[in-house]
């Protein structure tokens, strides 16, 4: 085993993983060094979609930072560690809930979705 003039030794080091570039996009944009490796997660800011319910009823649901708010969808931009392109995580906090979308998955959603609403 190698040993640096630090004390350092060749098995440390290569447990040492190098910080990655965030995205453009990314909330934090400094690598994440305060994260392990694995949780190194580069998010967006996101998007609030607003959910109409059916007969006008309407459940006020809890948030993560202790609010109530009518029921909703949150939509963001996602990077994993390992992974080179993002995805779109569109999360539920009324169902707990969250997809993960290749952003091929995406479009074709948005797709689905314009043509549904073509014909409405
Ligand atoms: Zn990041």
């Amino acid at each position: 085993m190698t040993t640096s003039s630090r004390g350092d030794t060749a098995a440390t080091n290569a447990l040492i993983v190098p910080l990655r570039e965030c995205t453009p996009w990314c909330e934090k944009g400094d690598g994440h060094p305060d994260e392990f490796p694995h949780d190194r997660r580069c998010w967006s800011s996101y998007g609030r979609v607003p959910l109409s319910v059916a007969g006008g009823h309407h459940k006020f649901v809890g948030t993560v930072d202790d609010t109530w708010v009518l029921p909703h969808l949150n939509v963001y931009l996602s990077r994993d560690y390992d992974l080179e392109d993002p995805q779109v995580v569109i999360h539920s906090e009324d169902a707990d809930a969250e997809l993960y979308l290749s952003l091929d998955a995406a479009r074709s959603l948005r797709d689905k979705l314009d043509g549904l609403l073509g014909i409405a």
